[in-house]
């Protein structure tokens, strides 16, 4: 895979470069926090690569984000580098897409400290996420995770984006996002940030955990049986999904009344690109046990290649370093023109 293909962010609008800067601009990203999961392939990963083509992408690897809540240095350093190698195992191509971690973008942080103080309280006050986490950690609840949307919004509109496929879960990120370059264009008269939109996929935006179908599945969640890893082995997937709640109705049908079962099926739904009707007429008159099995044998067919894949990336770190270099180094000017235009807006420097 060669280096070179990256696609510069900005580009002189000369040829196919004129082409490619018509295009309209995605950028989303993931925490390095721990092990990707099924959620972040179906929810977001697997949307990016289906439209890559289309757009011109930007994936971050969003590592400032993965410090807003407790990490082991080491494991944060090396999940970086597994995301990078996630990405283009899920068939993500360096020829349509820029990857690059956070921090090696220094205008992230600094123009986040510009927003902050933009930012009503009340409106971070209102972040499902920051409850949910912080309820969950309350021993280590620091301001970095109460000002985490203020730099994920950072993220989006330093780059003039115009589309962020994501899952669910970030809807209410996105809306904060655009309603602060709203107030901050306002502010300032001057259109210094493009508004972008969110874009969420159908089945698989928002796929629960195995153990609680009430919430969705998470990277951070303590229990490793709630979630599908995307490299958990066969036997481990097999195990996983045996033991997901479901109910004693003992029947194969979509029932928001029956979460369980029925995040199974999403899950399936997501993976065959069937109907629900299809799905089931297919395991009509059969039991749990039939549809788990056959589930376990689409997921395994699924992520194996990925795995594949995965295990030659990961096994050559030198070639994953030139292609998050070559990204931070192809996004930056963006990023430094935007800061800069907010800067001046704002009277600093
Ligand atoms: P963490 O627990 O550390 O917050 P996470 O699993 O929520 O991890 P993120 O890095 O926060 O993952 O999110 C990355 C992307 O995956 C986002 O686009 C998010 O919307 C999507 N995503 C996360 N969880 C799910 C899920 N359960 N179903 C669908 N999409 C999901
Ligand atoms: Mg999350």
């Amino acid at each position: 895979m060669s280096v070179e293909t990256q696609v510069p962010a900005t580009q002189a609008a000369t040829g196919k470069q004129a082409e490619a800067s018509m295009r309209k601009r995605v950028f989303s990203g993931i925490q390095p926090t721990g092990n990707i999961h099924l959620g972040n392939y179906l929810g977001a990963i697997r949307n990016w690569v289906a439209t890559q083509e289309e757009f011109e992408n930007i994936f971050c690897i969003v590592d400032l984000h993965a410090i807003t809540l407790p990490i082991d240095p080491k494991e944060l350093h090396f999940n970086s580098r597994k995301l990078a190698a996630l990405y283009l195992a899920c068939g993500l191509d360096p020829k349509y897409c820029n990857f690059f971690i956070q921090s090696h973008v220094r205008q992230h942080a600094e123009a986040s400290w510009i927003l902050e103080c933009f930012t009503p309280m009340g409106w971070l006050n209102r972040m499902t996420q920051f409850k949910t986490k912080a309820g969950e950690h309350p021993d280590t609840v620091d301001t970095g995770l109460y000002c985490y949307p203020v730099l994920m919004a950072c993220d989006i509109l330093l780059y003039q984006t115009h589309l962020v496929p994501v899952g669910d879960d970030q809807r209410q990120h996105i809306e904060f996002t655009r309603d602060l370059a709203q107030r901050f264009n306002s502010r300032y008269q001057e259109e210094v940030f493009t508004i972008p939109e969110a874009k969420i996929g159908e089945a698989g935006a928002r796929v629960m955990a195995l153990d609680d179908p009430t919430a969705k599945m998470s990277k951070s969640a303590p229990d490793p049986n709630s979630r599908i890893n995307l490299l958990d082995d066969p036997k481990t997937i097999k195990k996983k999904i045996a033991r997901a709640t479901t109910d004693s109705l003992r029947l194969v049908t979509f029932d928001p009344a029956r979460p369980g079962i029925t995040n199974l099926l999403t899950i399936y739904q997501a993976l065959t690109g069937q109907s629900q009707a299809e799905i089931e007429a297919e395991f009509a008159g059969k039991g749990y046990g039939d549809f788990k099995g056959v589930l376990t044998e689409h997921l395994v067919e699924t992520l194996t290649p990925i795995q594949q894949r995965y295990n030659e990336l990961i096994n050559d770190l030198p070639t994953l370093e030139s292609i998050l270099k070559q990204g931070a180094d192809n996004v930056r000017p963006t990023a430094e023109a935007t800061l800069q235009h907010m800067k001046n807006v704002v009277g600093l420097g």
